[in-house]
């Protein structure tokens, strides 16, 4: 009988690659997908809605649910915490069902040490310029944010090397085939049976 269990998808790049675009793509095309929903202590934007883009909290409850430990993985990001729910994953991955997570990168080390057979996907801009004008588009960040986020996906690109594939996001349809492409591949593996 042959392994069913759902691939773990961690996918991390620099604020303004596009990795969540090509996730929500991903999944609008494909719903044999789940969306990993993080939990963050940072305040909603326009538009997000809580259980869906993130579980909103304070940080007396992000602190309370470290402490029994409730996340498969956590980190502090610029002056807010965000962390991968662990329950939720374990009940897909049991009942054969691929989990996307869109997380940065130290969370994805931390998985890395936890459940190594995890498929880690790094998402690259096509160039810095493209990054920068995709950050300062977006619209959602002061300036300086944005020159925070752009500073730091320098320092970020070097940890390609944690990764199993990398994507250049140059066009999101051809992003989404990529991956797709990656979990086909993954789910062929004669290692993982
Ligand atoms: P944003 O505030 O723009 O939604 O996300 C900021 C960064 O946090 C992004 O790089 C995003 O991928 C990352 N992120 C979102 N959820 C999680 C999580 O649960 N864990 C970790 N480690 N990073 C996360």
């Amino acid at each position: 009988m042959l392994n069913r269990k759902g691939l773990l998808l961690v996918v991390s790049g620099p604020s303004g690659a596009g990795k969540g675009t090509i996730c929500k793509a991903l999944l609008n095309k494909n719903d044999q997908i789940k969306l990993s929903v993080s939990a963050t202590t940072r305040k909603p934007r326009n538009g997000e809605v809580h259980g869906v883009n993130y579980f909103f909290i304070e940080k007396e409850e992000f602190t309370k649910m470290i402490e029994n430990g409730e996340f498969l993985e956590h980190a502090q990001i610029y002056d807010n915490f965000y962390g991968t729910p662990k329950a939720a994953i374990i009940e897909c991955l049991e009942k054969g069902q691929d989990v996307i997570l869109e997380i940065e990168m130290q969370g994805a080390r931390q998985i890395k040490e936890v459940y190594p057979e995890g498929v880690f996907i790094f998402v690259l801009p096509p160039s810095l310029e493209e990054l920068k004008s995709r950050i300062v588009g977006r619209g959602t960040e002061t300036q300086e944010e944005i020159e925070k986020r752009f500073s730091c996906a320098f320092e970020e690109i070097n940890q390609i090397v944690n990764y199993d594939y990398f994507i250049v996001n140059e066009d999101i349809e051809k992003s989404v085939n990529d991956v797709e492409a990656i979990i086909s591949a993954e789910k062929n593996k004669v290692t993982r049976y």
